[in-house]
C-alpha cells in the first residue's frame, strides 16, 4: 500500500496563498508577441485578478531558479554576463509611452567566441520536451514567435544587434541555444501593436479559432459568461495615458490621476461603472438609466442598474457585487432587493467554480445558491462621498490628497 500525505497540497496552497491578486501594471514585451489581440487588452485591462494554481507557481519559480543557474554557469565558461544596468543597479528595463509598455532582459552576454566584438541581448527560458524539440526542429522564430518577438524589442531598445536565446529542456536538462539577429522592422510593428492596444476603449476581436482560446484565464470574460472584476481599469471613466508628462492613468469623473494602488481599490470607488464592451452576453446594456449607471436587460426580461447608489424598486448592484453574480443566481438576489428594499449583501464571496471552456459554455448550469460566508458589505463607504475630493470653483471634482491616490 502506498502511504500519502498532505505535503504536495499543502506546498501547492502556500504558494497559492502568497499570491497578491494584483494585475501587472505595464504590458509586457514579453506578451506582446503572443496571438491573440483581445488577450493582451483584457491582461492589460485587468479583467480578472492572477490568479495561478500552485503548481504552475512552482514552475515559474523554477524557470527563475534556472536562470540564477544558467548565468553561473556562462560565466563559469568565461563569458561576462551583465545582468544589472549600472546606471540603476536593477535589472535593464526599459519604459515606452509613459510607462504603459515595459519589459526588463535578462541581461547583456559578452565575448562569445562566435562573436566577441558584439554584445548580446540574453534571453532565458525553460521548455518542456514537446516545445523544446520543436525549438530544436524550426528555431526560435518559428517554434517560439512571442519570445522572438520579445528578443526583438529589447534589441531595440537596449541597442543591441544580437541576442543569445537560451532554453533548458526541463525533462533533461539540454540547452537549446540560438544566436537571433536583430530585425528593426518586427521590434517597430509590435511596438505599435502595444501603442493600439493601449489605446484601444474596446476590447479587440475575438480570435477566429478558438484552439488557443480553451486554455485562455480569460475565456470566461471573453467568451460572454463572467461579468470582469472592478477596478479603475475595467472602469469606464479611466483611460491610459501615453505621453511623457501626462498623468498614466486618468479618471475622467473625477479629473485626477489614479495611482497604482488606487486603480486596484477602484471597485470600492462610488463611481465605478463596468465597462459595457466587457459585459457578458446575458446582460445586454438597456440605457443610460436616468437615475445614472449603466441599465442592463437581464435573461428574464428585467433590469438592472450598475450602480453604488439605491433606488427604491430596482435591483441596483454596484460593480464588485456584479462580478460576482451569475444568471442563475439573479432570482435569489433580487428577491432578496425587494424583501429588504437595497441589494443585498447576499453576493457570493468568489465567482463559482465553473468550467466554460470553449465551446462548451453554459451559463445556466452554474449555481444557482449563495454561499453562507459574505464578502464586507461596503455599502456604507460606497454611497459616501469621498472625503478626499473636493469641488473647484468650476464644479469640477479635484482630488486633494496629496500623493495624487484615489478617495478611498
Ligand atoms: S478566449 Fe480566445 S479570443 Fe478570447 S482572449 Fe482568450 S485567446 Fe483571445
Ligand atoms: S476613480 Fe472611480 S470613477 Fe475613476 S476610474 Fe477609478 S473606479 Fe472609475
Amino acid at each position: 500500500m502506498i502511504r500519502k500525505t498532505s505535503v504536495p497540497e499543502l506546498i501547492y496552497a502556500w504558494h497559492e496563498s502568497k499570491q497578491t491578486g494584483v494585475g501587472r501594471p505595464h504590458m509586457g514585451a514579453s506578451l506582446i508577441g503572443g496571438e491573440c489581440d483581445r488577450y493582451i487588452w483584457f491582461n492589460f485591462r485587468w479583467a480578472l485578478p492572477p490568479k495561478f494554481e500552485g503548481r504552475i507557481l512552482r514552475l515559474f519559480k523554477r524557470g527563475f531558479v534556472s536562470e540564477v543557474e544558467l548565468n553561473t554557469e556562462l560565466r563559469g565558461i568565461g563569458l561576462r554576463v551583465e545582468d544589472i544596468d549600472p546606471a540603476t543597479g536593477k535589472q535593464f528595463r526599459f519604459e515606452l509611452m509613459n510607462g504603459h509598455f515595459a519589459g526588463s532582459c535578462d541581461g547583456m552576454v559578452h565575448g562569445l567566441a562566435e562573436s566577441p566584438a558584439k554584445v548580446h541581448i540574453l534571453e532565458q527560458k525553460t521548455a518542456n520536451d514537446r516545445q523544446y524539440k520543436a525549438l530544436d526542429k524550426d528555431g526560435v522564430r518559428t517554434a517560439k514567435w512571442q519570445h522572438y518577438v520579445q528578443m526583438q524589442i529589447y534589441m531595440k531598445m537596449f541597442h543591441c544587434k544580437r541576442a543569445l536565446y537560451l532554453c533548458v529542456n526541463k525533462n533533461d536538462e539540454r540547452i537549446y541555444d540560438e544566436r537571433i539577429e536583430y530585425d528593426p522592422a518586427v521590434a517597430d510593428l509590435f511596438i505599435n501593436r502595444a501603442k493600439n492596444l493601449i489605446t484601444a476603449a474596446i476590447p479587440p476581436q475575438t480570435l477566429a479559432d478558438g484552439a488557443t482560446c480553451k486554455y485562455c484565464d480569460y475565456r470566461c470574460i471573453c467568451h460572454g459568461v463572467q461579468v470582469p472584476a472592478a477596478n479603475c481599469r475595467t472602469c469606464v471613466h479611466s483611460t491610459p495615458q501615453i505621453e511623457l508628462g501626462q498623468v498614466p492613468w486618468l479618471c475622467e469623473k473625477f479629473k485626477m490621476a489614479i495611482s497604482l494602488r488606487g486603480q486596484q481599490t477602484g471597485g470600492q470607488c462610488p463611481g465605478h461603472m463596468l465597462m459595457p464592451y466587457m459585459m457578458p452576453s446575458w446582460l445586454r446594456v438597456k440605457d443610460i438609466s436616468s437615475q445614472g449607471g449603466l441599465q442592463y436587460h437581464l435573461p428574464d426580461g428585467s433590469s438592472l442598474i450598475n450602480t453604488s447608489e439605491k433606488f427604491d424598486g430596482m435591483l441596483c448592484l454596484t460593480s464588485a457585487k456584479l462580478h460576482l453574480l451569475t444568471p442563475a443566481m439573479v432570482p435569489t438576489v433580487r428577491d432578496a432587493t425587494e424583501v429588504f428594499g437595497s441589494p443585498p449583501d447576499t453576493v457570493p464571496s468568489s465567482f463559482p467554480d465553473i468550467k466554460c471552456g470553449v465551446p462548451d459554455i453554459l451559463p445556466d448550469t452554474m449555481p444557482n445558491t449563495l454561499p453562507d460566508t459574505m464578502p464586507d458589505a461596503p455599502d456604507s463607504v460606497l454611497v459616501k462621498t469621498p472625503a478626499t475630493v473636493k469641488i473647484d470653483e468650476h464644479g469640477t471634482p479635484q482630488v486633494v490628497d496629496p500623493d495624487n491616490d484615489l478617495p478611498f
